[in-house]
């Protein structure tokens, strides 16, 4: 059995005296509030045996893995040394789920992909069995948020990831980017495009399966020009967007979003400065419109406010950004603007990630310029050092 490099995430398990932990958390250790549990959280780089795949499982070597916000959050920590994550989490484990790799070997009863194939992965492992799969969406399934439930859960927050040479996922879940190779030319490309595919899909299943996308020739605003949200200014302009107004604070992130296609890009706090709100701004770019779908993708819930006052009639506000708190809302707008707000989880089913992967392969979406760093794996710990500072658009690593 072969050995491989692993970065993986430890923390002590010290639930918060107000978090009603419960005793299947205990037991299992698979906690729903990452926050309220998991203390002192420390990266490691580590030797560990290449796991064998059994049954459908897939053995991928990995090629390219992108570190998300929320691998970021996972490291951070409060005054308390509590973890900033707030989600469902299962320590220690390997992190890592936006990713591409090779197909190395397949267990038993493999029947979709074989070895040599290039593919990229869901994060959600949903079960497609309970009742919330079968009948609703597979992005809330219930057994992978169940602390009793061991076999589902997040790849990369429950179950180990890709931040390592090797990982293994349920054939269920990956989806060949074979078809990329044609679009960009060198391997090394399609992996990197790989690697985009999952945040890429997180702004598809907002805009197009949440919502239900816009008329072409319609105005888009994007709240924030993270991975996500740049991907989606990318979607908007693939789906016919007259104009694509994007809000973001960092000026990296202001320069990528104008390279993905926005027509407008505004730094919210500049324009305050200037005593001008952003509705007021979409307000003069849309001759009084107002936009028809708003996304948003920056966590900072007090924009809906901001949202609401410049929502054309019949327009839609996507919501993906999370953030643990309340805001108030004006449901007149709804009424009198024929409004309609859509909150977004998830990326898996209806076909996202395969349509995502098509909309790459023809050209239509190209995200690949939001790496604007690149990092050994072996260098992880450089790499989270540079992810803190938050200047990068994205950051990919490479074992
Ligand atoms: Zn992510
Ligand atoms: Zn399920």
């Amino acid at each position: 059995m072969g050995r491989m490099l692993a970065a993986v995430l430890y923390a002590d398990f010290d639930p918060r005296r107000v978090y009603a932990v419960s005793r299947e958390e205990v037991t299992t250790r698979k906690v729903r509030e990452g926050s309220n549990v998991w203390r002192n959280p420390k990266l490691t780089l580590e030797e560990r045996n290449i796991p064998k795949p059994r049954g459908r499982e897939v053995l991928i070597r990995v090629k390219a893995v992108g570190i998300c916000g929320s691998d970021i959050h996972m490291t951070e920590y409060d005054s308390e040394g509590y973890m900033l994550y707030p989600g469902l989490t299962k320590l220690p484990v390997t992190l890592g789920h936006e990713f591409s790799g090779i197909v190395e070997e397949v267990g038993s009863d493999v029947v979709n992909v074989k070895p040599g194939d290039m593919v990229t992965s869901e994060e959600m492992l949903w079960c497609g069995e309970c009742l919330i799969c079968r009948s609703v969406d597979v992005n809330h399934c219930t057994r992978l948020n169940d602390p009793r439930d061991l076999e589902f859960g997040e790849l990369g927050f429950t179950h180990d990831g890709a931040m390592a040479e090797y990982v293994v996922v349920h054939e269920k879940y990956l989806w060949s980017i074979n078809p990329l190779l044609d679009r960009y030319g060198s391997e090394d490309r399609v992996f990197e495009a790989g690697s985009l595919v999952e945040p890429a899909s997180v702004a598809y299943r907002a805009i197009f399966n949440r919502a239900g996308g816009f008329d072409p020739g319609g105005y888009v605003a994007v709240w924030g020009a993270g991975p996500i949200g740049l991907s989606a200014i990318a979607l908007a302009k693939a789906a016919g967007a007259s104009k694509v107004i994007a809000f973001e604070v960092s000026p990296v992130r202001m320069e990528l979003a104008r390279s993905m296609g926005a027509d407008y890009v505004f730094n919210p706090i500049e324009l305050e400065r200037m005593g001008i709100q952003p509705w007021g701004k979409i307000l003069d770019i849309t001759g009084g419109w107002g936009v028809d779908l708003h996304i948003e993708a920056s966590g900072v819930p007090e924009l809906l406010a901001q949202m609401e006052k410049s929502l054309a009639v019949g327009g839609k506000i996507t919501w993906i950004g999370r953030a643990p708190r309340a805001v108030s809302m004006y449901p007149e707008v709804f009424q009198v603007r024929k409004g309609q707000i859509y909150g977004s989880q998830g990326h898996s089913g209806w076909g996202i990630f395969r349509n995502v992967i098509r909309l790459m392969s023809s050209g239509s979406v190209d995200t690949t310029k939001m790496i604007t760093s690149r990092f050994r794996l072996n260098d992880v710990s450089r790499a989270f050092d540079r992810a803190r500072q938050r200047i990068d658009g994205k950051i990919t690593l490479k074992p």
